[in-house]
């Protein structure tokens, strides 16, 4: 069996405190147990896309901008901007690519970002109002990846993405 990574991980769901206000998200009960299984195998590649475009750990939360997605700021039609009205698209952008080019670099074709996250969520993120609304919707890393084929999966369907590796597996 390989050892090479297979699964992109958010680090934040790997218990990292790399949130925007320096805290982790850690999985809990069968989702924990999958990604424990995964870790034993080796196959976590885990990233932070945030920290990894140059934001500082603790910072302030970011969102996209008027109910936009990742799509639209990657088409340059949306900003993300912190809760101080500061432009952080640029990093946000970068983290996603070299998100991308850390799976590229394994071979690598599933994800498991954090919900919610104007970088890693897949299926919603806030509305840009900073009022806790959310809204169907995907970040900018997330988003960066599907456009490159990765498919995307968050610790809600943390099972959904193991049943893919198997399936990739008896695909062999
Ligand atoms: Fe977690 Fe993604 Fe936010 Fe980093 S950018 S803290 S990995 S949700």
């Amino acid at each position: 069996m390989s050892t090479s990574p297979r699964i992109l991980v958010s680090s934040c769901l790997l218990g990292h405190p790399v949130r925007y206000h320096g805290r982790a998200a850690p999985c809990e009960g069968d989702a924990n147990a999958i990604l424990e299984r995964w870790r034993a195998a080796g196959w976590i590649a885990p990233i932070c896309p945030e920290v990894a475009g140059g934001l500082p750990t603790p910072r302030p939360p970011a969102e996209i901008a008027h109910a936009a997605g990742g799509n639209a700021v990657w088409q340059g039609l949306a900003r993300v901007v912190d809760d101080t009205g500061a432009d952080v698209s640029a990093p946000f952008l970068d983290g996603a690519r070299r998100t991308l080019t850390l799976a590229q670099r394994h071979g690598i074709r599933i994800a498991v970002l954090k919900e919610g996250s104007p970088s890693c969520g897949s299926a919603s993120i806030y509305d840009g109002s900073f009022t806790g609304t959310k809204i169907a919707g995907e970040g900018v890393a997330a988003a960066w990846l599907r456009q490159h084929g990765i498919e995307v999966f968050s610790e809600h369907t943390l099972a959904l993405a193991d049943a893919r590796l198997r399936s990739a597996d008896s695909d062999q």
